[in-house]
């Protein structure tokens, strides 16, 4: 090969530039046909918002008025919801209807960075962030699974 070179070193460079074009042509057709079969949310990038916390303050107790459309658009049981923000606010709260009533006085903000809390570990995906999830099981484990994109944790216990 040594020998091929020095004698025709246009040969050589002209043999590196078309592997070098053919790899260039692969690797594309490889990126096509991986775009195309991602499913169409994550091609989209729509990003997932939170309703706002409507709450307010009524003597020694918070209530949240918009409870199960927090609840909806987080896609998770409005108890589960709950018992990791009466854990969290350590107060007791209950459900009334479409609203909740919690024993301690709370600002807005408060409430808005717990349900934010919430989403972060029990509904974005902890790897593509979209809220694509769901409460499902492997192997008798408890997980959530993004299925966007294939990720999945542990359902984290809330102690
Ligand atoms: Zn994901």
């Amino acid at each position: 090969m040594g020998v091929l070179i020095e004698k025709y070193p246009f040969l050589w460079v002209k043999y590196l530039l078309k592997s070098r074009l053919k790899l260039d042509y692969e690797y594309g057709k490889l990126l096509d046909r991986a775009w195309k079969a991602l499913p169409e949310d994550l091609k989209s990038h729509k990003r997932f918002e939170l309703p706002k916390v409507d709450s307010l303050i009524e003597g020694k107790t918070t209530i949240i008025r918009n409870f199960t459309e927090i609840a909806n658009s987080l896609d998770r049981s409005p108890q589960h919801i709950l018992t990791f923000l009466s854990k969290e606010l350590a107060a007791p709260a209950i459900i009334e209807g479409n609203r909740v009533v919690i024993q301690r006085n709370l600002k807005n903000k408060v409430l808005e960075d717990k349900i934010g809390d919430y989403a972060r570990e029990y509904v974005l995906c902890h790897e593509c962030e979209r809220p694509d999830t769901q409460l499902t099981e492997l192997e008798g484990e408890k997980i959530i699974k993004c299925t966007a994109c294939g990720a999945w944790w542990p359902l984290r216990r809330i102690k």
